[in-house]
């Protein structure tokens, strides 16, 4: 058996089991022994019966005086009653729907237990431990136990799959393995920074003997992790400065033309970035840069400086948005802007092909582009999708998508360039504000720039808490707005209702927020109501009646797009606000204020606990979303603030991703490895895992 052998060959694991493990993902010896708990029950230490107190949660050793199994008639539940005792008391103990115990238990039994200690209904009743993990101590040793004794791991207990089952299948394995699985770690990273071989800290990590030791074996897999985080993007890195573009001259002329023309001035570090684009650009190095900045912050113009460079000196660009909507908005804007300057602008998305004011034909458009005879290509996917190929692509860029790998660029422009495999420079933007270790670490093959300053005279959006007796006043204010002609977005937290649980918790959902709002509330008006589940085509059509004013009130869930420019909306409602991360709520509120008159966003909240409001009372604040970024990643960790879970990073580096200086560290070994053998060539294990992590980690 080794890493790669199938779970089926494992002993003990049935059709069922592997069932069970494959939706996990769990489909080789190897992926099951890195199947690591999310924490551990400790334990170590065993409780007298007699100090049991409810409440608690206790390990007791005894032996099993009387057990039986009856049936509750009313709740069709099979109830399993024993009674352990040792040298200072006895204890009732109670399991459900587990008839067996009674088999597997037998009245004489030695046992360990482990478990939580519950209180009686009736205070006659006394207190028991209720379904307590077990294991017989007869034919194991005391430090054996598995179950019970010591620090116990506990894993995430999806598809049914018990910790009990894990820990009784994984014990033997490791066992088996012991010693056996190479490090793919070098000898002096391990050493240098003292951590724990990898056969130690696999059995730790499962079976710790310390809690020391449980921490020193995660923060070994932690440091793993990231290690190959950085490898990987730091080689990437170093390919890219090996790879060849065209250097673009700085046209002073062209961009004084242009910014004089803007009907505003660029902010500082909308010059800044500028400036750092157009230095690269002069390079005969791929640009490789990340502008990112707050909703609204102007990223669309700096992007446009870069392109009219590289017209101007007689290249195509390809601006690549997430959506129809979004794509339709840069080409209608990016024409009235660059007006004076007679470039042909193409539009190019799953529906539309236009070139200028024109509607063309798709292939007309395709041969136009692959002639080299439209300047600027705006389009959705359908950019890479329908193999458009430029005649002289020299900048692609990107809004608000994350990844976009070399290869893709190289497709872009498969042809054009082919003798001389020239790459793209590559802008991308993000109103995603990710600090900046964080950055450096997932992204740490691009440069940045930051437009941390919102052009003046930007009206701040006024953000309220609204306490729920308030609401109807709300509704007053809505009205009142719309009857102005303005335009409302209400935001919801989920789909469909669920059953809700307790008062407060009331879960709003779109659909039933929309059926209320449109039937109660605002029967004269037109709201509609957008939401994940819908068709692309759907969504668009939806997006496009309330940019042109036919719909009155919006109620979406967070699909929403980043980048909508509606400037009539001006009210942003948030229903559930305590469900959002504050950088998601800071990004909804960016969706107003966009025109000139005064926005509004209120905040409903279905918890009135301190807590909650405690840290609502952040967003209005600040008008800061790196600050509220910064906030949320300390409360609620990366995972959820970023969507870093979609692209493939394990929890554990997730958890770690606020650890700065394990990213210092990690960051430093990586490149300390990378100057003495680039290609890896020392270290064959570790080019084979950097590979199988690049795979995970380049998605889209
Ligand atoms: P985002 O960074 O969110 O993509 P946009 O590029 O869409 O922001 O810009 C938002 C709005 O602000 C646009 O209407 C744009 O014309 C305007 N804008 C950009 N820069 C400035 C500035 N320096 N002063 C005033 N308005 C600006
Ligand atoms: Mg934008």
């Amino acid at each position: 058996m080794n890493l790669s052998t199938p779970i089926e060959k494992i002993p003990r694991v049935g059709p069922q089991y592997q069932k069970k493990l494959k939706k996990l993902g769990i489909k080789t010896v190897g992926d099951l022994l890195f199947h690591f708990p999310h924490r551990y029950e400790d334990f170590s230490t065993l409780t007298p019966i007699s100090k049991v107190k409810a409440r608690e949660t206790v390990c007791i050793q005894g032996k099993i005086l009387e057990i039986n199994t009856t049936r509750t008639w009313q709740k069709r539940m099979m109830i399993t009653n024993a009674i352990v005792k040792d040298d200072s008391g006895a204890i009732k103990v109670v399991w459900f729907n587990q008839p067996y115990l009674t088999d597997t238990l037998k009245s004489g039994t030695l046992v360990c237990l482990a478990g939580k200690v519950a209180m009686g209904k009736k205070s006659y009743a006394g207190i028991y431990l209720s379904s307590p993990a077990y294991e017989k101590i007869s034919d194991l040793e005391r430090k054996n136990l598995i179950h019970t004794g010591g620090l116990i791991p506990v894993y995430p207990e999806t598809e049914r799959l018990s910790s009990r089952w894990l820990r009784y299948i994984l014990r033997p394995l490791l066992a088996d393995f012991k010693r056996k699985i190479k490090d793919p770690l070098p000898d002096v990273v391990i050493k240098e920074n003292e951590l724990l071989p990898l056969n130690k800290a696999l059995w730790q990590i499962h079976f710790p003997d310390s809690k020391e030791l449980a921490r020193q074996a995660r923060e070994r897999f932690s440091f793993q992790e990231l290690f190959f985080i950085q490898l990987n993007v730091l080689r990437e890195k170093m390919r890219l400065k090996r790879e060849k573009a065209v250097p673009i001259p700085f046209n002073l002329k062209a961009v004084k033309g242009f910014v004089e023309s803007l009907p505003f001035e660029l902010t500082t570090a909308q010059r800044k970035s500028s400036w750092q684009i157009l230095k690269d650009l002069e390079k005969p190095r791929p640009m490789n840069r990340l502008l990112e900045g707050d909703v609204g912050s102007g990223k669309t113009v700096v992007a446009m400086i870069a392109a009219l460079n590289v017209i101007k000196a007689d290249f195509q660009v390809a601006f690549m948005a997430p959506t129809e909507i979004l794509a339709k908005q840069h080409f209608k804007n990016l024409k009235k802007l660059f007006k004076q300057f007679k470039l042909k602008i193409g539009l190019l998305t799953g529906q539309d092909c236009k070139i200028s004011e024109k509607k063309v034909s798709k292939k007309e458009f395709l041969e136009q582009t692959n002639k080299g005879n439209i300047d600027i290509v705006i389009g959705t996917h359908a950019l890479i999708q329908e193999n458009v190929k430029f005649e002289k692509l020299a900048l692609v860029i990107l809004d608000e998508q994350h990844r976009f790998g070399v290869e893709q660029r190289a497709h872009l422009c498969q042809n054009a360039n082919s003798q001389k495999r020239l790459i793209p420079h590559l802008l991308s933007m993000t109103a995603t504000p990710i600090p900046r270790t964080l950055a450096l670490t997932i992204y740490g093959d691009l440069d940045l720039s930051l437009l941390d300053e919102m052009p003046k005279g930007r009206k701040k959006v006024i953000t309220k808490l609204v306490p729920p007796q308030k609401r109807k006043e709300i509704y007053k204010f809505i009205r009142e707005e719309i009857k102005k002609g303005k335009q409302v977005f209400v935001i919801c937290p989920r789909i469909e209702p669920r059953e809700t649980i307790g008062v407060w918790a009331e879960a709003k959902a779109v659909k039933e927020e929309h059926e209320k709002l449109s039937k109660k509330i605002f029967p004269d008006l037109k709201v509609d109501m957008l939401h994940g589940k819908m068709k692309p085509k759907e969504k668009d059509e939806i997006m496009k009646r309330f940019k042109n004013r036919k719909s009155d009130i919006l109620v979406s869930t967070s699909v929403i797009e980043v980048g909508i420019d509606i400037p009539n909306a001006t009210l942003m409602i948030i229903e559930g606000a305590e469900r959002f991360g504050l950088a998601q709520l800071h990004q909804f509120r960016g969706r107003v204020g966009r025109g000139k008159d005064q926005s509004f966003c209120f905040l409903f909240t279905g918890s009135p606990a301190i807590k909650t409001t405690r840290r609502l009372q952040a967003i209005l604040k600040s008008e800061n979303g790196f600050e509220l970024a910064e906030k949320d990643l300390a409360i609620r960790g990366p995972g959820d603030v970023f969507g870093a879970r979609q692209w493939g990073i394990p929890d554990l580096v997730m958890a770690s991703l606020t650890d700065v200086s394990l990213m210092e560290k990690t960051r430093f070994w990586a490149k300390e490895i990378l100057q003495k053998t680039p290609q890896l060539k020392k270290y064959p294990l570790l080019a084979d895992k950097i590979k199988e992590f690049g795979k995970k980690i380049h998605l889209e």
